[in-house]
């Protein structure tokens, strides 16, 4: 019998459980044995492994987080520690490895890749930071608390005639903040993929103040300020320049948690089914992919090299559409 190892890695994202009961399922479907890795890679090197069966993955596809738990562990960057978990996992009888995480999570899987164990990754983070996939498990989950929230900050704002600032996930991807800031018809929206112009934001704020407007929602994404809040950052400059009540709201892991969405579920399962399809066909060093609406595989080397870009023309339309 083939066995093949699964863990999940990075930060957590909804719908990682989905993931793991479809790859697993989907693994002892066709007669191959599934071994469950604990705590990320940290867990290889551990030998944290507990064997996953059909039962063991029952009841947890709607449950957020991850029943494998994750973990950063740098360590993994040094080539001995990489070598050490290649040879654990022979050692392990296992014939490949599904990685269940973000970018950084991808670059571990290519090392063992290109150390001569087989991995294929399934993109799984809330920052939808990963080139090559329109989509990662979580996002969907994550935006869909994220307005939430927003809607009911706007119902005070409206009320107080004040402006508050949001701060959402993505210290290097501005996604989040520019499909939330969209889907909630928010004013201001900043990312940190574009530099900041205060002056614009504050003009924006005063021509929004002429045309009636009862309030101002700004969407700041975590990465706009490097250093410390950049909620609490982008409110204090705009106070001073301004004379308008301004509240901060930071999310926080509130967007990490809860329950996949439909639409991650559905992501999840195909993914997960898709991985275990090209792991037993022997493919390797790369990831199962949403394209439109198909699911398709990317090489790891052609998605790392590069970052994934924001759509500076959907930021435009949010800007448009909110007060222009
Ligand atoms: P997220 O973006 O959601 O946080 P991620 O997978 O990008 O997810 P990282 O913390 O960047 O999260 O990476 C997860 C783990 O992958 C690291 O803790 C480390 O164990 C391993 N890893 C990351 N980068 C490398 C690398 N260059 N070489 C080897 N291992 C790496």
């Amino acid at each position: 019998m083939q066995r093949i190892g699964v863990l999940t890695s990075g930060g957590d994202a909804p719908g990682m459980n989905a993931a793991l009961r479809a790859v697993t399922r989907e693994a002892l479907a066709r007669r191959a044995e599934v071994v469950g890795i604990r705590h990320g890679f940290a867990g290889i090197v551990r030998q944290e492994f507990i064997e996953l069966s059909r039962s063991r993955v029952g009841g947890i596809l709607e449950r957020g987080g991850t029943i494998l738990q994750t973990a950063r562990y740098e360590e993994f960057k040094r080539p001995e520690r990489q070598r050490q978990a290649r040879a654990i996992l022979r050692d392990q009888g296992l014939i490949g490895l599904i990685v269940i995480g973000g970018d950084g999570s991808f670059r571990a899987a290519q090392r063992l890749h290109l150390l001569g164990l087989p991995t294929i990754g399934i993109p799984a983070t809330i920052d939808n930071d990963i080139p090559g996939t329109d989509m990662a498990i979580g996002v969907d989950t994550a935006l869909n608390t994220v307005i939430r929230a927003i809607d009911r900050i706007r119902d005070t704002a409206t009320s107080h005639s004040r402006a508050f600032v949001v701060e959402v996930m993505g210290r290097r991807s501005g996604y989040l903040a520019l499909a939330a800031g969209l889907a909630a018809g928010a004013e201001i929206i900043l990312v940190p993929e574009v530099p900041l112009d205060l002056r614009w934001v504050v003009s924006r704020i005063k021509r929004g103040e002429e045309l009636g407007k009862q309030h101002s929602i700004i969407v700041v994404a975590e990465g706009v300020c490097p250093e410390g809040s950049a909620g609490y950052q982008i409110a204090r400059e705009i106070a001073q320049q301004i004379d308008y009540e301004i509240r901060v709201t930071v999310l926080g892991h509130v967007q990490r948690g809860g329950s996949p969405s439909v639409f991650d579920r559905l992501l999840a399962v195909r993914l997960g089914a898709a991985a275990v399809d090209r792991l037993l066909d022997g493919s390797s060093g790369q990831m199962v992919a949403l394209q439109g609406n198909a699911i398709i595989t990317k090489k790891f080397s052609e998605c790392l090299r590069r970052r994934k870009r924001i759509d500076r023309e959907l930021l435009k339309l949010a800007h448009r559409l909110a007060a222009d």
